[in-house]
């Protein structure tokens, strides 16, 4: 039996932010981590020499829980272009964010998908958050109907919180929206493996420790290495993995599989996504990652990304090598399409792997949006991003939320003489 100040079942994000707030103040936290790494959903593998993200995803600098911790500083961000590429009809349009690149205004006008109309429309709709609301619906309340959103907001929104149906929170969206006008989001050297690494440097960290029962009312949990009690218990082990350990229903997420291409001949001179404005197949957004992270491939190879959205109740997991498959979509569909998006040949591409994730992200429906929002069960404290806000930054905020209340639970039974700052 291990004794501690707090127990912390998962090394996610979440319980890593939340670890490194009780440590900073004093108390002794011991994270118990089901599989070999930290990182949880934010992760990296290497596959002959490249580097691929379990679920492509980028790390936007401006979320503002994630740049309290400080450990940006230590990742060495490379960033995405601030442009989108849409493959309409028979051509290719990019659009450049006219934020920071004001002279692409009249680029952008003239590829036909953007409008002052449509330009108001949306910001309207992104304004109007005092009721949230489904996305799809805000939007055409707000008359934002044109080929902006048709060609490339839908695709590309779509892409980022993983559902097509425009069914997630406005308020969710517009924050998300706000992020995008803030930072330039990138991949860390090394992967986005290297963030939690980051996170976890100098935490109590226990890798291949799953929690097979715990006793929330008594801060105890059970590990085939043996028991751990705690004065404090905090369950960060994501949307399933939470729920299974208090014998809860888990909450609605989104499943997708990333797909990653090897390639000698880069499909596209850009690194910025694209998407398909037509939404004529299995793809919804795609990037040559390597334009970007460099350090993702090896010298003279390219490596292309593809997102596809998986429908139903698949239950492949992952599998290397292309052979996970949303249910109907396989990789010859991919590739096709991949072909038509960038207007390039797609034979002799070799498939690095297929990352199938059925909690991608948990769903954000309207009236549930929150920064730092967390769940108790007994005396347990509960946190991660099915808390309101399904983003690396709503998982750190969540995780650091829970750390401020088991800090002021323990102060308050704080025997005299601790020292716990
Ligand atoms: C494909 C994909 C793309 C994404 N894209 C983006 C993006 O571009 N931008 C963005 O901001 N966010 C993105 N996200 C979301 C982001 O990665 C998550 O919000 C965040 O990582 C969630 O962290 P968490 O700690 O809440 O949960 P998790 O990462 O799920 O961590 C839970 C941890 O608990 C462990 N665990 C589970 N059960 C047990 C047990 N019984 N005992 C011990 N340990 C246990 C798990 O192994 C895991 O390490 C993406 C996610 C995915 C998968």
């Amino acid at each position: 039996m291990s004794h501690h100040d707090v127990i912390v079942v998962g090394a996610g994000l979440a319980g890593l932010a939340c670890a490194a707030a009780l440590k900073d103040a004093g108390f002794k936290t011991v994270v118990l981590e089901a599989t070999d790494r930290v990182g949880g959903r934010a992760t990296s593998d290497e596959v002959d020499g490249f580097i691929l993200e379990r679920g492509f995803q980028v790390l936007n600098p401006a979320y503002p829980h994630l740049r309290a911790t400080g450990v940006l500083a230590g990742l060495d961000l490379q960033p995405f272009p601030r442009a989108i590429r849409v493959r309409r009809g028979g051509q290719i349009d990019e659009l450049v964010d006219p934020t920071r690149h004001p002279r692409s205004v009249a680029q952008d006008l003239r590829s036909g998908l953007v409008s002052p109309r449509d330009l108001a429309a949306a910001r309207l709709a992104l304004q109007l958050t005092s009721a949230d609301r489904r996305r799809g619906d805000a939007f055409d309340a707000a008359g934002f109907r044109g080929p902006l959103r048709r060609h490339v907001v839908d695709p590309f929104l779509a892409g980022v919180v993983c559902e097509a149906e425009g069914s997630t929170s406005l308020r969710f969206t517009a924050w998300l929206a706000s992020m995008f006008l803030r930072g330039t989001p990138g991949l860390p050297k090394g992967g986005m493996r290297r963030l939690p690494e980051v996170l976890a440097d100098g935490l109590d960290v226990r890798l291949d420790h799953r929690v097979t029962a715990v006793d929330t009312v008594a801060s105890g949990v059970s590990t085939p290495h043996g028991d751990f009690t705690g004065r404090a218990l905090v369950l960060a082990a994501g949307p399933i993995g939470a729920a299974c350990l208090v014998g809860e229903q888990p909450p609605v997420t989104h499943p997708t599989t990333t797909w990653w291409f090897a390639t000698d001949r880069a499909p596209s001179h850009s690194g910025a996504i694209h998407v398909d404005g037509e939404s004529s197949g299995p793809v919804i957004t795609t990037a040559v990652v390597s334009h970007a992270a460099p350090d993702h491939a090896p010298a003279g190879q390219h490596l292309v990304t593809a997102l596809t959205l998986a429908e139903g109740d698949v239950t492949d997991g992952d599998r290397a090598g292309g052979q996970a498959a949303d249910r109907g979509v396989d990789e010859q569909q991919v590739l096709a399409h991949l072909g038509h998006i960038y207007g390039a040949d797609t034979d002799g591409w070799r498939t690095l792997a297929a990352h199938r994730i059925p909690q991608t992200l948990p769903a954000v429906v309207p009236g549930q949006f929150a920064h730092g929002r967390i769940g108790y069960r007994d005396e347990a404290v509960l946190c991660g991003d099915q808390f309101g806000n399904a983003s690396i930054d709503g998982a750190v905020a969540s995780g650091q939320a829970a750390a401020s209340e088991v800090i002021r639970r323990l102060r308050t039974q704080m025997p005299e003489g601790r020292t716990a700052r």
